[in-house]
């Protein structure tokens, strides 16, 4: 017998069973590795197995907001932060773990917790009772059909297109400016880069030419229509871009009064507006690639990205419409998602999300109502991002970046603002600690 039932045990499901075990919660924990099936990118049968870098990233919980996450799940007592701090291995200021260690850690401490049950089984159906899917990137097949038949099949993705993000506050607005094409909409839904006819068969040639990642080969990710990689428009012809995501025409740049040759468009990605996604550019060029050559582009020169861009087999829901504040299934309450396939990205991020998800169920469970983290605190900003602030229609897996949090109010300088930022989430934290 059991309360709750949580599918997953990778890093959100881990975690999301640990919070629960540790609030009386009985829960019985379905992993299918270990059971006859595999994931294409996992290798072994230990619980929270990491499937590729050994690293959480910055540990700096002044200046980072991955490291003040870290941060604030050690203050949730966190398994996952627990093991990764046991197994800490020299990383400079980030946070790297024996990943063998790691994982053996934590599934040893799940084995053990008297309120868990690890079966090692595939669940190919949505649970009717109370229940947490944390299936992860790689969902096996079964359920994700079945997730689809509930959710719609538009709002599961089974691949990312993921554009470049940058930070609204890095944009030179004296070279970039506000602009819909043909002066449609209120004129601020789009900002706007020129490029003349040299920079941009510069750009293009650069995009040819620039290193690109490899696909591992169980990814086979189909370029749709309307997703492909810029890299792979330019390769179609020298014009191609031009007559796509770059069209000048119908945009008047303000310096010259005149449409520019080419031009690189940016759309709102948050409802802060700190952050902006460039139209179209979604890319598997390497990431130092992307940085180079996106700061070639008039306006993006100081550019500073939240997320850099890329392409990938990854099942995720379209959460901000799906999900409520608490990650429930808003058609199946008793239904709750955590971890990748809510859409967030990393395996911080997504150990977070499992977090948040037990602590809301177990609240649930015994009858109390737990408020959201603040939106002010790296979980908060993440879990909003998820749930509700992000554009629902053009939704991708994301990280956790300052951008998400709500700019702190005034003029502020760049150099005090990262503190500002982790000093105000932190009292934001220890406020709803104590409430
Ligand atoms: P997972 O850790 O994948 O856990 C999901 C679990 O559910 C798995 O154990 C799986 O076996 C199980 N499962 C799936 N379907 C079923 C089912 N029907 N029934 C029962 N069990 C099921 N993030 C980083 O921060 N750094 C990286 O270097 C990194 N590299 C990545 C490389 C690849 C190839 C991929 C796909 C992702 C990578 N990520 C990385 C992104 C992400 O952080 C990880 O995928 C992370 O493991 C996600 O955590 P999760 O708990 O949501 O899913």
């Amino acid at each position: 017998a059991y309360d709750i039932h949580v599918i997953g045990g990778g890093l959100a499901g881990s975690e999301a069973a640990w919070q629960l075990a540790q609030a009386g919660i009985k829960v019985r924990l379905s992993e299918m590795r270990g059971g006859g099936d595999m994931t294409p990118a996992h290798h072994g049968e230990s619980l929270a197995e990491l499937v590729c870098s050994n690293s959480f990233r910055s540990d700096d919980a002044d200046s980072n907001a991955v490291g003040l996450l870290h941060q604030e799940m050690r203050a949730l007592g966190s398994l996952i932060m627990r093991e990764g701090d046991r197994h800490r291995v020299p990383a400079g200021s980030a946070l790297a773990v024996d990943r063998d260690g790691f994982s053996a850690g934590v599934t040893a401490a799940i084995a053990a917790h008297p309120n868990i049950t690890i079966v090692r089984e595939r669940v190919d159906t949505l649970p009717e009772g109370p229940a947490i899917i944390a299936t992860g990137p790689l969902t096996a097949p079964g359920l994700s059909e079945s997730i689809a038949a509930e959710t719609g099949k538009d709002a599961l993705a089974f691949f990312d297109a993921i554009a470049p993000i940058v930070h609204r506050d890095s944009i030179d607005m004296d070279v970039a400016w506000f602009q819909s094409r043909w002066g449609k909409g209120d004129g601020t839904d789009y900002i706007n880069c020129p490029l003349d006819k040299e920079q941009y068969h510069a750009f293009v040639a650069a995009l040819i030419a620039g290193e690109k990642t490899e696909y591992r080969e169980w990814e086979n990710v189909p370029y749709f229509e309307g997703c492909m990689p810029i890299e792979v428009m330019a390769e179609r012809g020298v014009e191609t871009l031009r007559f796509g995501p770059m069209k000048g025409v119908g945009l008047d740049d303000p310096r010259t009064g005149r449409w520019p040759y080419a031009a690189v468009q940016l759309r709102q990605d948050n409802a802060h507006g700190t952050l902006w996604n460039i139209v179209g550019f979604q890319t598997k060029l390497k990431h130092a690639e992307q940085v180079r050559l996106f700061r070639t582009i008039p306006g993006l020169e100081k550019a500073e990205f939240a997320r850099l861009g890329g392409l990938h087999r990854n099942t995720f829901l379209r959460s901000p419409e799906l999900l409520d504040p608490t990650l429930r299934l808003r058609s199946r309450p008793n239904v709750r998602f955590a971890g990748q396939i809510t859409g967030c990205e990393g395996y911080i991020e997504s150990a977070s999300i499992g977090l948040i998800a037990g602590r809301f169920a177990a609240a649930e469970l015994t009858g109390r109502t737990l408020a959201p983290p603040p939106v002010e605190t790296a979980l908060g900003a993440l879990l909003t991002h998820i749930t509700g602030a992000a554009e629902a229609e053009t939704y991708q897996p994301m990280n956790v970046n300052f951008g998400l949090f709500p700019p702190i109010p005034g003029r502020t300088k760049k150099a005090d603002r990262k503190k500002m930022y982790t000093d105000r989430a932190r009292a934001a934290l220890s406020g709803w600690l104590a409430a």
